[in-house]
């Protein structure tokens, strides 16, 4: 016990030198390490923050050290030039800048990365490749993954690829393994933060990880935690039903939840699986989880709430996987007026099968509004509107507490609003009010749930702005002050 209480302690120093006050670091039945907070922790909080020490690309990244995407390339709009201002000219990688570059492209890697003659594919082994050669000396700490997916070809690759410039395939494998379970997105590259990769997943956890401007990972509280809470975020988004969350979390972060909300057939009554049942017409077929084998195996029985009929498992998962393919066949198609009525069919035909919360239902209408962003007819706006608030309503049920999530869906809502407030005359606008306030409501929550974000939209500031410029000082005030208390923000 007391060399148990020594490790910890040793670990605890590695990865909070300077924090520790709010929470501690402990070790948790069932879940290996996690943190667990030491006094009461407001809403907002904020608990710690960590600069990543290793960074790297993803797939859609344009740099090559943060892995953020350039805004350019962004808005579509690639500007050679602009791209090029960081570019390695030994190597060829590319950075944000020279900052970047300097931060996270050493002589060693630079050297290693000559000798590999396709660079191209750098997104597979780049982030292994820094880490190998980072001296951080907590990462021996992480643990690695150990899920189902376990000779991933991403992995064969990254072991082919550095073992051929020196390094055992054994280290290779662990770090690789390491990085798949402890590291967090930022834009469109990934992130290494031991210190809040000690934090243990929950599908309805009490704090969220975010990255502000500065690529600082900050961890902070969504609801109040009392003192000896653990200290949990989700690793997978709520809008997904138990069955996807929970091969999600098996196949990526290789564990099984059994927290309540995925204990509940209903999902907190959000109904974000539910299936109309084929035998009594007016109850939903649930799906009801059974974690065998020490968590390492489980099942999903399918019944009705309402006439206990028990469907067939194997049927359901298979109508719901085709028609999860039909949505990443839609999805991939290029935007077109085809699209758009596919989707439309799709909603028609499903919400008489579905319940309006289910998450294809959802992920469907999310697909829709996509497709019709650039179309600003009036009756566009208002079916985009119509998916939205819907949005917003289930993330209500399974996502309460500040989330940036809604942060984003908030500001889409208020651009939308702003189109229709503008195409009216002024006349019409002073006896819509109740449409402006609406307006101006969304801009502030939004501005307030993702207050410095990284990935904030540039427009949300320059929109918030304008507005705090116009809007009398006191109804701002007023207005902030109100979401503030929907949140327990004071
Ligand atoms: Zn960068
Ligand atoms: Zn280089
Ligand atoms: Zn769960
Ligand atoms: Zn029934």
């Amino acid at each position: 016990m007391d060399s148990n209480k020594n490790e910890i302690e040793d670990e605890s120093k590695l990865l909070f030198p300077d924090h520790g006050l709010k929470f501690k670091l402990t070790s948790i039945p069932g879940s290996g390490r996690g943190l667990v907070a030491t006094q009461d922790i407001l809403p907002g909080e904020d608990i710690f923050y960590q600069d990543p020490t290793v960074s790297g690309p993803g797939l859609q990244s344009s740099c090559c050290g943060c892995g953020f995407y350039s805004k350019l390339s962004l808005s579509g709009n690639k500007d050679e030039i602009q791209l090029r201002k960081g570019e390695c000219s030994d190597c060829g990688l590319n950075f944000c800048n020279n900052d970047c570059k300097t931060r996270w492209h050493s002589r060693k890697e630079c050297d290693i990365v000559k000798k590999i003659s396709d660079n191209s594919s750098c997104a597979i082994w780049l982030m292994t490749l820094r880490t190998l050669l980072s001296n951080d000396k907590s990462i021996p700490l992480l643990q690695e993954y150990s899920g189902i997916d376990e000779n991933s070809s991403q992995e064969n690759f990254t072991i082919d690829i550095l073992s051929k410039q020196g390094f055992s395939k054994q280290s290779i494998k662990t770090i690789f393994r390491q990085l798949q379970a402890n590291t967090f997105r930022c834009g469109a590259g990934r992130s290494l933060c031991p210190a809040a990769a000690m934090i243990n997943h929950s599908c309805q956890p009490n704090s969220r990880v975010w990255f502000n401007s500065c690529k600082k990972l900050m961890v902070t509280a969504k609801r109040k935690i009392e003192a000896g809470e653990e200290l949990t975020i989700t690793y997978c988004s709520p809008l997904l039903g138990a069955p996807q969350r929970t091969n999600k979390l098996l196949s990526s972060k290789g564990f099984i939840c059994s927290c309540s909300r995925c204990l509940d057939p209903t999902e907190n009554k959000s109904y974000i699986s539910g299936i109309l049942c084929t035998k009594c017409r007016v109850g939903w077929i649930l799906p009801q989880l059974t974690v065998q084998d020490q968590q390492r195996s489980f099942s999903f029985t399918w019944s009705c709430l309402d006439c206990q009929f028990v469907a067939n498992t194997e049927k359901v998962h298979t109508m719901l996987s085709n028609l999860s393919k039909e949505l990443d066949k839609l999805e991939s198609e290029s935007s077109s007026r085809e699209k758009v009525s596919a989707l439309q069919q799709f909603l028609d035909k499903r919400s008489k099968q579905l319940h309006g919360n289910h998450y294809l239902i959802n992920r469907a209408g999310g697909l829709l509004s996509k497709a019709l962003q650039n179309n600003s007819s009036k009756q566009s706006l208002l079916l985009r509107k119509q998916i939205i608030k819907q949005n917003l309503s289930l993330l209500s049920i399974v996502d309460p507490s500040i989330s940036r999530f809604k942060g984003f869906e908030l500001f889409r809502l208020h651009q939308i609003l702003f189109q229709q407030v503008f195409s009216l005359s002024m006349k019409e606008r002073s006896n819509n009010m109740e449409l402006v306030n609406q307006m101006n409501e969304t801009l502030i929550e939004a501005k307030i749930l993702l207050s410095d974000d990284i990935s904030r939209p540039e427009e949300l500031d320059i929109s918030y702005r304008m507005l705090a410029d116009s809007l009398p000082q006191d109804i701002l005030q007023q207005i902030t002050n109100n979401i503030k208390e929907k949140y327990s923000l004071i």
